[in-house]
């Protein structure tokens, strides 16, 4: 088995984006600047949002955090929205989801700007990307079709079974992989909650990517011997024994998968490190186009 190291490729990722911002800087250009907008004080939004603006810091682009409060009403999160698509020094900007639920999550993301949305989420990005023309994809399918190229996992007629048809994860990435592209051209199945013979699929196919939110769900009984296990799930589970008080869980029930996988990702340190370095490599795209004014 071999692990699929998201830590580690992301880190060679922030080092290509931190030369190419050198690159920048040396010309005579600004940096490119990223801004994230988060509403309340959810714990996990925060720290996901501290560790976009961490890793900006880290290959040398701008960040604006904008912390809003959890009252904050819709016609004010608007308002800051349009405020930032007027900005010309802000090449992108993300909204950190979920929104409290008085907010139009649907609304809100489609008010931001098709050209600075690094996030991929507006309507017109995610057409583009359907249409397989350039676009800014959906950080983390993005991160995994990534992984799955960096680590020249064969993909090119294979059996995928994506479990979970969110609109930021397994529809994207169902998309993506069956799509002529690097790490796509496969066979894709996509499960989710209505699926009636998921271990059936699953025990075919030579690619699962789990994307449903339930701890340690896919078990070694569900995977075919030498099969690529993504697994994208993370979720905070009580634990007395850690000082915070939860560990982090994925889909997938890592030590009895592992011994069968031929390549596993972790929980931490496999999709969630690539989602935030594929932020960055959309920013810097978001902000090259900027520059040339050559624009989507
Ligand atoms: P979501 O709740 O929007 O979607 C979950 C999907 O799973 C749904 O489509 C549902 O139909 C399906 N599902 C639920 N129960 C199922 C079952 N028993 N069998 C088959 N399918 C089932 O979730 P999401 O936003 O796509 O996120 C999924 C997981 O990935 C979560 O744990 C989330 O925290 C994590 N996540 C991780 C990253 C990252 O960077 N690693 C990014 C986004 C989301």
């Amino acid at each position: 088995m071999i692990l699929l190291d998201g830590k580690q490729t992301s880190a060679d990722i922030k080092v290509e984006i931190a030369a190419a911002v050198s690159e920048i800087k040396n010309q005579g250009k600004r940096a490119p600047h990223l801004a994230a907008i988060l509403v309340g004080t959810n714990g996990a939004s925060m720290t996901y949002v501290g560790a976009k603006v961490k890793a900006c810091e880290l290959v040398g682009f701008d960040s604006t955090l904008i912390d809003l409060p959890v009252e904050t009403t819709e016609e004010t999160l608007l308002a800051q929205i349009h405020t930032l698509n007027d900005n010309p020094a802000i090449d992108g900007f993300i909204v950190q989801l979920p929104l409290p639920k008085h907010i139009d999550e649907q609304k809100v993301l489609m008010a931001v700007h098709p050209d600075k949305d690094v996030d991929g989420f507006h309507p017109m990005n995610v057409g583009r990307m359907a249409l397989d023309l350039p676009t800014f994809l959906p950080a983390t399918p993005y991160g995994i079709m990534e992984l799955l190229e960096r680590y020249k996992i064969p993909t090119s007629g294979k059996q995928v079974v994506v479990i979970g048809r969110s609109h930021i994860v397994g529809r994207p990435m169902s998309i993506l992989m069956s799509q002529k592209r690097p790490a796509g051209d496969a066979t894709v199945t996509i499960a989710h909650s209505r699926t009636t013979n998921l271990a059936e699929l699953t025990l075919e196919a030579d690619i699962v990517v789990a994307a449903l939110g339930i701890p340690e769900f896919l078990t070694a009984e569900m995977v075919k011997p030498g099969a690529v296990i993504i697994d994208v799930g993370i979720t905070r589970v009580p634990d007395e024994t850690k000082k915070r008080g939860y560990r982090i869980a994925g889909d997938v029930h890592f030590e009895s998968v592992a011994e069968k996988a031929s390549y596993i990702t972790p929980v931490p340190g496999g999709v969630g490190p690539m989602t935030i370095a594929m932020l960055l490599k959309n920013t810097l795209l978001a902000c090259e186009r900027h520059a040339a004014n050559s624009f989507i």
